[in-house]
């Protein structure tokens, strides 16, 4: 039977925007050292915006753009949006693609027109090809905290997109909340290094780490979970379920997928990350009154 401390301590959680699934989290988040984010959704708003467009010399910009989106429109990752809500604004007409693929944590392989794309992160489209394709200026942008998006065809790369996520406006104040709780906060992205480093300052989380691939969430998870006695991963995406189920507690955001918000343990309504360190205080207060 569950106690009335525990009663009272998730009707207290549901009054703050807090869902407790159950009275086994509250003893869990009352033991919690770390706590595991991740980047895009979580701690930033998860609507990247296109900031700037390099298209290789000799190319049709509107031509190279207008390819990118057709194949961008068949994958619903939220950067793949992002490039065709602003080729679409540029009055693009897209294309049908014969054949598409996602390659979930890594881009888009698609043949439009006979043309075989290639479209996502560096290490997708090749590492030393896209390292060499104006290489200052994407230096630049990734240290500005932006994401880089090559698009190749059998001739190369032919453009880079720069989008920028923001990083959500509650951020900061929920992470410096945590750090006065002694809790340990790293970042998981599968972002390039660059990129993650910039966006994991703004966000002042302790570490991060990046390029971490979907299955690659999980091990990370474990070795926190061996290096800190009780873990929490905050996720909103379905890439993050498998984690959120791993973690000692699975926190979704509340307007996260269906799958983060069932496999989670605590829910936070409205995205609100500063119920993370309300939800542990209230743990704490029931411990005390169990004990
Ligand atoms: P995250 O949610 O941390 O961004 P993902 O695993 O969804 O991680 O994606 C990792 C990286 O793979 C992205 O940062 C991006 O560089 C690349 N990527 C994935 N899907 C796409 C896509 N449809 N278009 C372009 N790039 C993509
Ligand atoms: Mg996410």
């Amino acid at each position: 039977s569950i106690m009335p401390a525990t009663l009272s301590a998730i009707s207290n959680g549901a009054r703050h925007g807090i869902l407790f699934k159950g009275g086994a989290h509250l003893e869990n988040l009352s033991n919690l050292k770390a706590i595991a984010f991740d980047k895009t959704g979580t701690l930033t708003k998860g609507k990247p915006e296109v900031t700037d467009v390099i298209v290789r010399e000799g190319l049709n910009a509107d031509e190279v753009l207008a390819a990118a989106a057709s194949i961008e429109s068949h994958s619903n990752h939220p950067l793949a949006q992002a490039i065709v809500t602003h080729v679409k604004d540029g009055g693009a007409v897209l294309k049908q693609p014969e054949s598409i693929e996602d390659v979930s944590g890594w881009g888009v392989r698609a043949v439009l027109n006979g043309v075989e794309w290639k479209i996502g992160k560096a290490e997708f489209v090749g590492k030393e090809e896209a390292g060499a394709f104006a290489e200052g200026a994407a230096a630049k942008l990734a240290h500005e905290g932006k994401t880089i998006v090559y698009a190749a065809n059998e001739e190369g790369i032919a453009a880079i997109l720069a989008l920028k996520d923001t990083v959500r406006d509650i951020t900061v104040k929920a992470l410096d909340l945590l750090k006065k709780q002694d809790i340990y906060t790293i970042m998981l992205t599968g972002d390039s290094e660059a990129t993650a480093k910039a966006i994991a300052s703004e966000a002042h989380v302790d570490q991060y780490v990046a390029e971490c691939l979907p299955d690659m969430k999980v091990d990370e998870l474990k070795k926190l979970m061996s290096r800190f006695a009780s873990v929490a991963m905050v996720g909103d995406g379905i890439n993050d379920a498998p984690a959120l189920a791993t973690a000692n507690v699975g926190i979704a955001m509340g307007e996260g997928t269906d799958v983060a918000l069932e496999t989670a343990d605590v829910v936070l309504m409205k995205n609100d990350l500063t119920r993370i360190a309300e939800a542990i205080s209230i743990s704490k207060r029931m411990n005390r009154i169990v004990k």
